[in-house]
């Protein structure tokens, strides 16, 4: 790998939202890097992805503006509903995020945000078809292993290689916690759904033991759907494992509105295991990093995993801009200051949430709605500041 004497030499693994975010931060500030993906062509399979007003900022300003507004969805409210109908809560997103956050709140298919990504990177970083196997300390190196047998000597290592990281092998020993809870997940053509399903809402259906989210994403043509229910076994976790429409229509069976229309029109469903990871408690050594769901992995419930892995490639990006290799030390001690403390909140909260949403019908359960409609509407817009409002990539004292 090539980089000016004094610039350090970049390897990141993986090419996800968060790998190709950093790429794309990083080529901002005129800061090369390696994307070494294992797979051989970027094909993203995955569903629907929202994007709040903290990853939407930086997208927009490092240049995913246009893709964004045209082929994604501004949302204008989420609403919250009782599995038997009715609605508990509604907030509004629209303008107010705008005026509030300074950004949209966007559905998007990950097919679409990564392409945008990919033409924002360009080819020129893209290494695909290198499946890291192992990452070593030689001398003042890391040494990238790969697993046809070539490698790769960096500087500095960043893992975004998603939650069965390699990379993270080498900060701990841990493993992915299984939550009990599978996901359904598919897109639907609009026009096989009743004509609501038009609106650009988020719209969340929550009962005993699960829920079901949808939204529209491609410019409003597919209807994006998860269906969180339990499952027995830890089951296989990839964006791609096939599932039986037939399981989908009966664990929703008598669910009102969108949701039987959704789950009856399915055609295609993907089906697999949600887990997540301890917290990290040491992110970094001298020349090697992680972020993304490589540093956090974190159940779906907030719908932040990618909004939180845009915030760390900005952050770190943010900090290395500049840099020399003898700092990348300081620069990592730097990052984890800025990111710990937040995705470590996060990830709870996400945790936090599975028990909330999922509360058999009852006492608790007409509490917690009335708790939901208490911080709704633009007041619950305003209490998310934490959450929407975060600048990363600010400057945080030492
Ligand atoms: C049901 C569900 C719904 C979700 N909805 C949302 C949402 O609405 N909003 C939100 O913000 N987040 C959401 N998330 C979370 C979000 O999808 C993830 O947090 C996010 O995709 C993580 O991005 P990443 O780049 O860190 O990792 P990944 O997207 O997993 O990318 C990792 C990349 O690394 C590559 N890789 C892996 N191992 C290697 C290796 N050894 N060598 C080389 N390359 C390798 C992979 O091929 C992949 O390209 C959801 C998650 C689930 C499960």
């Amino acid at each position: 790998m090539t980089a000016a004497p004094s610039l350090p030499r970049i390897a990141v693994v993986g090419s996800g939202i968060g790998g190709l975010t950093l790429a794309a931060a990083l080529a901002a500030s005129g800061t090369p890097c390696e994307v070494f993906e294992q797979t051989r062509s970027m094909t993203e399979t995955g569903a629907g992805v929202q994007l709040a007003p903290n990853a939407a900022r930086h997208l927009r300003r490092l240049g995913l503006r246009p893709a964004l507004d045209e082929q994604g969805v501004a949302v204008e409210e989420m609403r919250v509903y009782g599995w038997a109908g009715g609605t508990i809560a509604a907030t509004p997103f629209g303008a107010a995020c705008e005026m509030l956050y300074g950004a949209p709140y966007y559905a998007v298919h990950r097919a679409d945000l990564q392409q945008a990504l990919l033409r924002l990177v360009g080819p020129r970083p893209l290494r695909l078809g290198h499946r890291l196997k192992a990452v070593r300390r030689d001398g003042e190196d890391m040494v990238l292993a790969f697993e046809d047998g070539t490698t790769r000597r960096a500087d500095l290592v960043v893992g975004a290689d998603g939650i069965h990281s390699v990379v993270r092998e080498h900060l701990v020993r841990d493993a992915p916690v299984f939550s009990g809870l599978g996901v359904f997940r598919g897109l639907v053509p609009v026009e096989r759904l009743p004509a609501e399903a038009r609106e650009p809402l988020i719209r969340i259906w929550l009962g005993p033991g699960r829920h079901f989210v949808c939204y529209p994403v491609s410019s409003g043509r597919l209807m994006s759907f998860a269906a969180i229910a339990p499952l027995a076994g830890a089951g296989a976790e990839s964006w791609s494992a096939a599932g039986d429409p037939a399981e989908l229509v009966a664990a929703f069976a008598g669910w009102r509105g969108l949701v039987s229309d959704i789950t009856r029109a399915a055609g295609t469903v993907r089906r697999w295991a949600l887990h997540d990871r301890p917290e990290l408690r040491t992110w970094s050594s001298d020349r090697l990093t992680v972020l993304g769901d490589a540093a956090h992995p974190m159940l779906p419930f907030m719908a932040q995993g990618a909004n939180q892995a845009v915030e760390d490639a900005v952050e770190l990006a943010s900090q290395l801009a500049g840099a020399h290799r003898d700092e990348v030390p300081g620069v990592l001690a730097g990052y984890e200051r800025a990111r710990a403390p937040r995705t470590a909140a996060v990830q709870q909260g996400s945790r936090a949430h599975a028990d909330a949403m999922h509360l058999p019908d009852g006492p608790q359960q007409r509490e917690r709605d009335l708790a939901m409609r208490r911080s709704a509407g633009l007041r619950g817009l305003r209490e998310r500041a934490w959450l929407y409002g975060h600048e990363a990539g600010a400057v945080t004292p030492a």
